[in-house]
């Protein structure tokens, strides 16, 4: 549902929670030293335990864990990173079965606005 709910349902966390992550990305440094990549790399292990909903929790850990490698986190850079996540979350909207996300626009939707003004 888009209401407020109390408690949260499934569905309300992921949105909240979809906003604080991808607004990580839009605050993440254009180039990261090596202690700020440390600490997020140390931060999305800890969240993939801890995010209080189960199932959700141990996907996402499948996935950034998967054996070819390819997504593991990616976190030289705003830009890496941001891409990344907007990658985690269509897989998310894949095994949902939701709209992929254009990945081109993350930035447009999590950090500087859309060109045309809406915020959608
Ligand atoms: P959301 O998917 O919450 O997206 C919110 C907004 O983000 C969208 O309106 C859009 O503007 C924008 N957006 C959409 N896709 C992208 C993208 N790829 N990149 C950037 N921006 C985008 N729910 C389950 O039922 N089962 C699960 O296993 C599950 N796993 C989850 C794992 C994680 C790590 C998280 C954070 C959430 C998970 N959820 C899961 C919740 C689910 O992803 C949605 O948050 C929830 O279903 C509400 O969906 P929504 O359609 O409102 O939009």
């Amino acid at each position: 549902s888009t209401s407020n709910e109390c408690p949260p349902d499934v569905e309300q966390l992921g949105r909240s929670t979809w906003t604080l992550l991808h607004s990580l990305t839009a605050s993440y440094p254009t180039t990261a030293s090596n202690e700020q990549q440390t600490d997020m790399r140390s931060f999305l292990g800890l969240f993939s335990k801890l995010y209080p909903c189960w199932v959700c929790a141990d996907d996402f850990r499948s996935w950034m864990a998967d054996p070819s490698g390819k997504n593991e986190p990616r976190l030289s850079s705003r830009a890496e990173f941001g891409q990344w996540m907007c990658e985690a979350h269509n897989a998310v909207n894949r095994k949902l079965g939701k709209k992929e996300f254009d990945c081109n626009f993350w930035e447009e939707r999590w950090r500087t606005g859309w060109k045309d003004g809406r915020c959608d």
